[in-house]
């Protein structure tokens, strides 16, 4: 695995890769790997015939008050993990070389982003789809892989690709669970004893409306209702969104039709998570 910290050197492998008509993927991270990121790998790996993965936390999309300066960091163990799981290059550019000086320049996707984490985290998008953006043009991927774990960035992404005429394949891979249900996150690491207990009530949560919409339940409030009474359960649990939208636009719908993921973010002590489900009628 060959391992590029600046823009130019990753370009001039991908430029390499396709003038001997190789198919270049990406998956980017911001490291402190888990199998969610490993399967992310495994689906690029399938569908080009070089895998990039990027290693960057990026301060732009972190507000002020977030957890820039604790987030999980394992460069020896992300390695490893890479290496092992066939990456053939590792991106891993240094704060100068993705943000030199002077640096001013932002996309934002507008109602995608409005709601749902967007609300609670004004920047965060904006932050992201910069990001990608400049991952996209040092690495110059011809598909991309992105988790369904974050649905909203990922919707967020497709939108992006598809407004700037990128032609770049934007792939969702589905969110890898612990054995009891918890959705992986490099985050995971921040929940004490208890408060990992508590956070089953998350998943469980989104079970339960999914059990109640394949018992022919349609109506928004009645599925948001199911998921609150089940998270009140658990007093280490602050819910802050449970919401049922469209899987493309984000935007709320009254009713479960083709495409309608309901999705949540939920404060554990300090620790803020978010999961998510499509629901399908009946
Ligand atoms: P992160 O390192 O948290 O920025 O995540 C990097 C990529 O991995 C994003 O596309 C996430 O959606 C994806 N990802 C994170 N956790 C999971 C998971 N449990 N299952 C599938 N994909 C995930």
């Amino acid at each position: 695995m060959i391992t590029f910290d600046h823009p130019a050197d990753m370009r001039n492998w991908s430029d390499d890769a396709h003038r001997q008509g190789k198919r270049v993927g990406l998956v980017p991270t911001m490291g402190y790997l888990h199998q969610g990121h490993l399967s992310l790998v495994e689906i690029a790996r399938r569908r080009a015939d070089l895998t990039v993965a990027s290693i960057f936390v990026n301060p732009m999309q972190f507000g002020p008050a977030e957890d820039l300066e604790r987030y999980p960091r394992d460069e020896a163990g992300d390695r490893a993990k890479l290496e092992a799981a066939g990456v053939d290059a590792l991106y891993m550019p240094t704060g100068a070389n993705m943000y030199g000086p002077g640096y001013q320049t932002t996309i934002s996707v507008a109602e995608v982003t409005s709601g749902l984490c967007g609300e609670a985290r004004p920047i965060h998008f904006q932050g992201v789809s910069t990001v990608v953006a400049k991952l996209f043009n040092a690495v110059r991927p011809d598909v991309a892989v992105f988790g369904e774990k974050d649905y909203q960035q990922l919707a967020t992404i497709r939108r992006m690709v598809r407004d700037l005429d990128w032609g770049i394949e934007i792939v969702g891979g589905p969110i890898v669970r612990e054995p009891d249900g918890l959705a992986m996150s490099s985050r995971n690491v921040y929940l004490s004893p208890a408060e990992r207990e508590a956070a089953l009530a998350l998943s469980r949560s989104l079970e339960q409306a999914r059990c109640a919409c394949r018992s022919g339940e349609v109506d928004s409030d009645v599925i948001v209702e199911r998921v609150r009474s089940v998270v009140a359960t658990e007093p280490l649990v602050q819910l802050e969104y449970a919401a049922v939208v469209d899987a493309e636009s984000m935007q709320p719908v009254d009713r479960v039709g083709a495409n309608t993921l309901l999705a949540l973010a939920a404060q554990v002590g300090t620790t803020r998570l978010i999961d998510n489900t499509l629901l399908a009628a009946a």
